[in-house]
């Protein structure tokens, strides 16, 4: 599986509880809030308190919560949006950031209403709402990388080893270490898409959940990459019969919500070091609807 943010539990003195990792599906939570910020157009984070940040601008403000439903840009997957509210007060969340265990909301209050100048107290319950459409979207984007994957396995090209994996809607790829004969890449990229195609028609469960690390292991085809941790309980996401692998992202209940898989172009990323010998690595774009 493509290499992405550690799919751990974050460490750290008060984490945010990330309600997706044990229920993916879930759209709507509740939360205490632990901080609200006004934000800087960059925030500074103080090493000493994660979620100090500085000076005031625009409305523009970050809420710190100690649970929540919203998936914070990372492992290859984008943030959500939606809307977080208490009594009197509604908050928009543009974009979700999570640092040192805490999961910032970023966004703004909406003032349109009766009571826009309430906010949000350290203390008090708060109501989240992720927008649907747009996790639906981004879990389809996120299992089609996964999906891709199993079908580069099972059209022969062993040989590839999952790098870097990027599901956004501007692009996705995935990135693999190793090579395909220049002469053989179209034949492949065919091969890629019928698989994919296949394997969505006939459609199998995804399974998600948090396993102790010899489990995990197990599930994932006898061994973890070296960046997870032995101490550690990986998140493994498995789709059907086929080996698992580490996520930390929001996936479809199913492969055959998937809508469809078609392998853009298939060429070597840019040898950015090349100079020192490292192999460039193969890049799979590809779109999915
Ligand atoms: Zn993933």
């Amino acid at each position: 599986m493509a290499t992405e943010a550690a799919p751990a539990r974050p460490a750290g003195p008060t984490p945010t509880k990330l309600v997706y990792f044990d229920d993916m599906w879930a759209l709507r939570s509740a939360a205490t809030v632990l901080a609200v910020h006004q934000v800087s157009p960059s925030p500074l984070f103080s090493a000493v308190h994660a979620y100090e940040v500085a000076a005031e601008e625009g409305g523009r403000v970050a809420v710190v919560l100690d649970a929540t439903v919203f998936h914070p840009q990372g492992g290859g997957q984008p943030a959500d949006t939606g809307v977080i509210s208490a009594a009197g007060a509604r908050f928009l969340v543009e974009d979700v950031r999570a640092k040192d265990g805490l999961v910032f909301h970023y966004g703004r209050f909406d003032d349109a209403g009766e009571g826009c100048e309430h906010r949000f107290k350290e203390g008090e319950s708060v109501s989240l709402e992720v927008d649907a459409e747009r996790r639906s979207f981004n879990s389809r984007l996120h299992s089609a990388g996964h999906l891709l994957d199993i079908c580069v396995h099972n059209v022969g090209l062993f040989q590839l080893e999952p790098g870097k994996g990027y599901h956004f809607p501007d692009g996705p790829f995935v990135e693999y270490k190793g090579a395909i004969p220049q002469d053989q890449i179209q034949d492949k990229k065919n091969e890629l898409e019928r698989e994919a195609k296949r394997l969505i028609s006939e459609g199998a469960k995804v399974l998600v959940s948090i396993f102790p690390y010899e489990e995990a292991a197990k599930l994932c085809g006898g061994s973890l990459p070296s960046y997870i941790s032995k101490d550690s309980t990986p998140r493994i996401v498995k789709f059907g019969e086929y080996p698992g692998g580490p996520c930390g992202g929001t996936h479809v209940a199913d492969i055959s919500s998937i809508n469809s898989l078609k392998v853009i172009t298939i060429f070597y990323a840019k040898p950015v070091f090349s100079h020192f010998g490292f192999p460039m690595p193969i890049k799979i774009m590809w779109v999915e609807g």
